[in-house]
C-alpha cells in the first residue's frame, strides 16, 4: 500500500524513552507502536511499570512550587514558543499523527491547527488571572478572592486526537502554574513525545511535564491517584473509564475534569436546508472517520425530508476514497483496530436483524490494516444497539422522526449529554430547541463546535468540567479567600 513506508519514515527521530525529570529514559521492556493502515510496526516506545510512574511524580512534585511562582509572562512566553514551533513544524506533526493514528493527511493537518491554538489561547489567557476584592456586607472585613495553581496534575489521553487532547490538557495545566504527568494511549504515544520534545525547546523547565508511556494505564495510574501527591486529574477517554477514575479519585479527595463518552443526536427539521443538511452530516459523521467523541451518532431527520437526505447522505459516502492516510486522495483512513472494525460490524448487524436497511457499505474490508466501508442504514429502529452506543466509526444511521418534539425526546433519551446538532430553516425556532437539549454543547446548522476558545466539555455522564476557552485553565486552579481585618 503506498504510503506505508511513509509512516515508518514519519515516526523516525521521535525519542522513544520515558520523559522523566528532564531525560529520556529507559524501561525494562518496551512495545510496538503499529500503522493502522497496515498492522506495521513503525515505532518501539518503552512500557513504564509502577516504578517508573511514582519516578515522574517525584519529578513533578518537586517541580511543582518553581513553576507555580514561575511570572506569568514567563509561562505565556513558552507556551507562544511552543505555539510558533508547532505551526513551523506542522507537515511534520501532521504526518507522524496520521502514520500512528490512521487519519488523513488533511485531517491531521487540522488536528495540528486545533491542537496548537490550545497552546496560542492559553498564552494569552494566562497573562489575565481573575481576582476580586471584595468588602464583606457588615463593612469590617476586606475579602481577597484569588486563585492558585492545584498541584500536580495527572493528564490521561486517548488516541482518536493524539496531539489535540495533549495540548488541550497540557497548555491549561501550564498555564494555570501546574505540574503534570501525561500518560497517552498506547496506540497513539509518538505525537505527544514529539509535543513534549518540542516544550522543552520551547524552554519549559526539566520537571514541569513527564511523559509515562505504558501498558499498563490501570496499575500506573492507580498508583498514582493512590499516592496522594496528585491533586488534579484529567481523563478524556470512554465512559467506562471515566467511571472507574472517578471513584479513584476519591481515596485522596483529587479533582476529576472527565471528558468521556458521547452520543451525539443530528437532528433535521421539516424547513432544513437539505445540502447544507447533508454536509454538515458528512463533518459531523466523519470527521475522524467518525472516531470522535462529537461523531454525530443518530441523524434524526423529519419524515418529509429523510428519503431526500438519506439518498444524498449515502450518495456521498459511497464516493469516498478509503486508503492509507499519507496517501494524498485518501478521504477514509481504516479504523484504529480489529476491535473497533469488529465492534462496528456487530452494529451494523444488530440494526439489520433489527429492521434497518443498508443503503450503502456495510462491510470490513479484508486485507491488511483496518478498514470499514463508508456506510448508511435507513430506518435505525430506537431500540438498536447503534441507537444507545458509541459507533465510533464511518457508519451513519438515519430514524425518521415527525416532529421536533419527538426528535428532542429522542435525543434526550441516552445518559450521554456532549454535543448535538441541529439542522433548521428557522433561528428562532432553533434556539428554543437547543435550549431543550440536554447536551453541555449545540451546534446549529454548524457540524463542528470544536474551538480552542470555547468551553468544551458535556453534561450527564459525558463528562465533568471544561477543556479550553476561559472556563479551561479554571479547572487547574483552586480558589483562595483572604480575609482581611480592615
Ligand atoms: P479508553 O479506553 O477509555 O482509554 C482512554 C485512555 O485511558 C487511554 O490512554 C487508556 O490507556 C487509558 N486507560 C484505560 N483504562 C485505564 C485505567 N483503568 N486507568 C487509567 N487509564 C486507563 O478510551 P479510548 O477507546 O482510547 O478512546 C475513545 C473514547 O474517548 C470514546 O468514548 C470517546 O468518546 C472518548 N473521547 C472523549 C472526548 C471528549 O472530549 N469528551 C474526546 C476524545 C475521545 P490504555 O489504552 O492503555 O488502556
Amino acid at each position: 500500500m503506498t504510503g506505508a513506508s511513509d509512516a515508518a519514515a514519519a515516526a523516525a527521530g521521535v525519542a522513544n524513552g520515558l520523559l522523566i525529570d528532564g531525560e529520556w529514559t529507559a524501561a525494562e521492556a518496551a512495545f510496538d507502536v503499529l500503522d493502522p493502515a497496515t498492522g506495521e510496526p513503525i515505532a518501539r516506545v518503552e512500557d513504564a511499570g509502577i516504578t517508573h510512574g511514582i519516578a515522574a511524580l517525584d519529578s513533578i512534585t518537586a517541580a511543582a512550587p518553581g513553576w507555580a511562582a514561575a511570572p506569568l509572562r514567563e509561562r505565556a512566553e513558552i507556551l507562544r514558543r511552543a505555539f510558533d514551533a508547532m505551526t513551523a513544524q506542522r507537515e511534520d506533526f501532521a504526518y507522524l499523527i496520521s502514520a500512528e493514528m490512521g487519519k488523513p493527511l488533511a485531517e491531521a493537518r487540522a488536528e495540528v491547527d486545533y491542537g496548537a491554538e490550545f497552546l496560542r489561547w492559553y498564552s494569552e489567557e494566562v497573562v489575565r488571572p481573575e481576582g476580586e476584592y471584595r468588602k464583606s456586607p457588615d463593612g469590617r472585613s476586606r475579602l481577597l478572592v484569588s486563585r492558585r495553581a492545584v498541584g500536580p496534575c495527572l493528564l490521561i489521553t486517548p488516541w482518536n486526537f493524539p496531539l489535540a487532547m495533549a495540548t488541550r490538557k497540557v497548555a491549561a495545566a501550564l498555564a494555570a502554574g501546574c505540574t503534570a504527568v501525561i500518560k497517552p494511549a498506547p496506540q497513539t504515544p509518538l505525537t505527544t513525545i514529539k509535543f513534549a520534545q518540542l516544550l522543552l525547546a520551547a524552554g519549559l523547565p526539566r520537571g514541569v511535564l513527564n511523559v509515562v508511556t505504558t501498558l499498563d494505564a490501570a496499575g500506573v495510574c492507580a498508583a498514582l491517584l493512590a499516592d496522594g501527591r496528585i491533586r488534579k486529574l484529567s481523563f478524556t477517554g470512554s465512559t467506562a473509564v471515566g467511571r472507574l477514575l472517578i471513584g479513584l479519585c476519591g481515596q485522596n479527595v483529587v479533582r476529576p475534569t472527565m471528558e468521556l463518552g458521547g452520543n451525539a443526536p443530528f437532528i433535521v427539521d421539516a424547513d432544513a436546508d437539505v445540502e447544507r443538511a447533508v454536509e454538515g452530516a458528512m463533518t459531523a459523521k466523519m470527521r475522524n472517520m467518525g472516531e470522535a467523541c462529537t461523531a454525530a451518532n443518530r441523524f434524526l431527520v423529519h419524515r418529509s425530508l429523510a428519503d431526500d437526505f438519506t439518498s444524498r447522505l449515502a450518495h456521498r459516502m459511497a464516493s469516498l476514497t478509503m486508503g492509507h492516510g499519507l496517501n494524498a486522495d485518501t478521504e477514509v483512513g481504516p479504523v484504529i483496530d480489529r476491535a473497533a472494525r469488529d465492534k462496528l460490524g456487530g452494529l451494523v448487524a444488530d440494526a439489520v436483524a433489527r429492521g434497518a436497511r443498508i443503503r450503502t457499505g456495510g462491510n470490513p474490508v479484508e486485507g491488511p490494516g483496518t478498514f470499514f466501508e463508508p456506510t448508511v442504514l435507513a430506518d435505525v429502529p430506537t431500540d438498536s444497539r447503534m441507537f444507545s452506543e458509541e459507533i465510533f466509526g464511518p457508519v451513519a444511521g438515519v430514524t425518521v422522526v415527525d416532529d421536533l418534539d419527538e426528535a428532542v425526546q429522542l435525543a434526550n433519551a441516552t445518559e450521554y449529554g456532549l454535543v448535538a446538532y441541529l439542522y433548521s430553516g428557522n433561528v428562532e425556532r432553533a434556539l428554543g430547541t437547543a435550549e431543550r437539549l440536554d447536551f453541555g454543547m449545540v451546534g446549529i446548522n454548524r457540524a463542528l463546535v470544536s474551538n480552542a476558545a470555547a468551553p468544551f466539555g458535556g453534561i450527564k455522564q459525558s463528562g465533568l468540567g471544561r477543556e479550553g476557552g476561559r472556563e479551561g485553565i479554571n479547572d487547574y486552579l483552586d480558589l483562595q479567600y483572604i480575609a482581611v481585618d480592615a
